[in-house]
């Protein structure tokens, strides 16, 4: 049996977390520096976020005698990927634990078509889009969206993997193909003038708090640079607040959210996705606000009352990607860089292995 959640929950309990990569350890530190202990789901031994908590159970998310054990220990149970898999929270939830966020937001994070046609119901704009699950179904909807579009899987599509431009609505079947003839969703081209994001939290109590705007450049994909606060219209603040309120309050949401956007000419904002968790777009928060997005995360599922959002300094931030993280020496040189390190072993390509924060002076 857990022992039972009561909250605000308070310090000395232990918390869980599914996933123990850098956002797991930056959650663990977090969850640490408000007297919990965290215990880290993860199957892999050795893992960046096991090695600043205080209980590591290496297993598979599925696995029931692993579950069990986190429930035995924890009251409250968060995560640090939108993949887990929904029987992991069914499991939890039958045991007793509180988990946040909760089935509702992982399940439309998991889809790409479920998450656009929530998104459109709460009110939250996305480009158009069409879903299709055989070749025949993708020409169609090519044709209808008009050429090029975007064709991307539905599920575990990540740092713009599983996705594919589609030239001519004539090739939508061989792209289809390409990414494994899986379930894929055809997106109209958004014409950006900027990628933008948002990071918002909402309570237990249902309060909502909003970070201010971060504006994002990614390479093949990843993200390599944040800027924030970002520069932008009121107005665009303004639509990005209502988005988050909107989307954190139609999921009945408990936790950090991570909003990507893009800015359209004229400044109507799109949403690209959501994810049920800390983003690394928020990672300025760190150095940039008194309550950053991973304590932000805590607080809610803790059942704390939400900290403030502002933004106390210009950021930018800079991820470290596979050997990059031997530039360290050079960052920590600088008096004005915050450099977080993950810990990681193993130094492979791409892999995020940290990230810096460069203060630019006050706002
Ligand atoms: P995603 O995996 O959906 O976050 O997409 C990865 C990246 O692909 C985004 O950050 C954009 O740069 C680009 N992208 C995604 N969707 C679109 C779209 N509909 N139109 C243009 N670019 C897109």
């Amino acid at each position: 049996m857990s022992a039972t959640a009561r909250f605000p929950l308070p310090p000395g309990s232990t918390l869980g977390i599914l996933g123990g990569g850098q956002l797991g350890r930056m959650l663990a530190q977090a969850a640490a520096r408000l007297g919990f202990d965290v215990a880290i789901l993860e199957p892999e031994a050795d893992s960046p976020a096991a090695r600043v908590a205080a209980h590591c159970i290496v297993g598979a998310y599925d696995d029931p005698k692993a579950l069990k054990a986190l429930a035995e220990l924890c009251p409250v149970v968060t995560y640090e990927f939108e993949n887990v898999p929904a029987v992991a929270v069914e499991r939890l939830v039958g045991l007793g634990v509180e988990v946040a966020p909760g089935a509702l937001a992982l399940a439309v994070a998991q889809d790409r078509a479920a998450e656009k046609r929530f998104l459109n119901e709460a009110g939250a704009p996305t480009v158009a889009f069409e879903p299709a699950d055989t070749p025949e179904a993708a020409a169609a909807a090519a044709l209808k969206l008009g050429a090029p579009c975007l064709m991307k899987t539905r599920r575990e599509g990540y740092d713009g993997k599983g996705q594919r431009w589609v030239e001519h609505a004539a090739d939508a079947p061989a792209v289809f193909e390409a990414l494994g003839g899986r379930p894929v969703i055809l997106e109209a081209p958004a014409d950006f003038v900027r990628e933008l994001s948002v990071i918002a939290a909402r309570g237990r109590d249902g309060a909502v708090a909003v970070y201010p705007l971060a504006e994002n450049h990614h390479e093949k994909g990843v993200l390599r640079r944040s800027v924030a606060p970002a520069r932008v219209a009121p107005e665009t603040a303004a639509q990005a607040e209502r988005i988050a309120a909107r989307v954190l309050n139609a999921l009945d949401y408990v936790g950090v959210i991570g909003i990507e956007l893009f800015e359209m000419a004229g400044g109507k904002l799109l949403v690209n996705e959501i994810a049920p968790r800390v983003h690394n777009t928020g990672h300025w928060t760190q150095d940039g606000c008194e309550v950053d997005q991973f304590e932000q995360h805590i607080r809610a599922v803790a059942g704390w009352p939400l900290g403030p959002t502002h933004a106390r300094a210009q950021v930018e931030m800079l991820n470290l990607l596979g050997e990059e993280v031997e530039t360290w020496p050079k960052y920590a040189a600088e008096p004005e860089t915050r450099v977080h390190l993950y810990g990681k072993r193993e130094a492979k390509p791409g892999r995020k292995m940290g990230h810096v924060n460069r203060l630019r002076g006050p706002l």
